[in-house]
């Protein structure tokens, strides 16, 4: 129990909330490790406290537009798609108390400042997203908002090929595309050693 009080920060947050501001908690890792389930969590204590809560994914495709953010293990929390920054920001309502972004690796650099102007306003903002692409390289705009966090939780997955702790999404489909829509079920969680950076070609893997 008290390992978790310090895992989501809970009495950081709480002298925070002290003196009115809002903050930024981020949630980053590779897939697999968590970070939606871990979001999801911190909004239904949210909303078991009775606090308004509004939560954002990006509408990346037009194809997809469900109204839902998941976890790989099945949980689930309503959410409203949009395409830019700027489209969620006009979404808030003045009385919103918690502000949840998953995906946050799909959104314009432009989120940084909203972040910011909604942790300045008194919102508690949890964004949740990839830290790395495919090859291993940082993945805009999840380094800048990591910068401007008061929270910081890093997820781990477990590695597919020997179970030791994985840090990187490894793509087993060919494609040089940063962004690949539906393409769930052709990313593996790979360790360190297991990862190849760059995997454009299945018979490396
Ligand atoms: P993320 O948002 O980081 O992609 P999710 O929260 O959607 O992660 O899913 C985490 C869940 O995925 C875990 O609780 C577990 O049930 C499942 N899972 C499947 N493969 C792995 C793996 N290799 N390592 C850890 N969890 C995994
Ligand atoms: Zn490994």
């Amino acid at each position: 129990m008290v390992e978790e009080f310090a895992f989501d920060n809970t009495e950081e947050r709480r002298r925070s909330r002290q003196n009115g501001t809002g903050w930024i908690e981020v949630i980053v890792g590779s897939m697999f490790s968590g970070k939606s389930e871990e979001l999801i969590r911190r909004l239904r204590r949210a909303q078991i406290a009775r606090q308004k809560v509004q939560v954002f994914k990006p509408k990346i495709d037009d194809r997809y537009s469900i109204e839902q953010i998941a976890s790989h293990s099945g949980m689930t929390h309503v959410s409203h798609p949009v395409m830019t920054a700027k489209e969620l920001m006009a979404q808030i309502k003045d009385d919103t108390e918690v502000v949840g972004i998953d995906e946050g690796q799909f959104f314009d650099a432009e989120i940084v400042n909203a972040a910011n102007e909604l942790a300045n306003n008194g919102k508690r903002v949890i964004i949740a997203g990839l830290d790395q692409d495919y090859t291993g390289k940082p993945f805009e705009p999840m380094p800048q908002l990591l910068s401007i966090a008061e929270f910081i939780t890093k997820t781990h997955a477990i590695c597919v090929k020997c179970g030791a702790t994985a840090n990187y999404s490894q793509r087993t489909f060919e494609s040089k595309e940063r962004v690949e829509v539906g393409a769930s079920g052709k990313y593996e969680a790979r360790c360190r050693k297991c990862f190849v950076p760059h995997s454009d070609a299945p018979t490396v893997l």
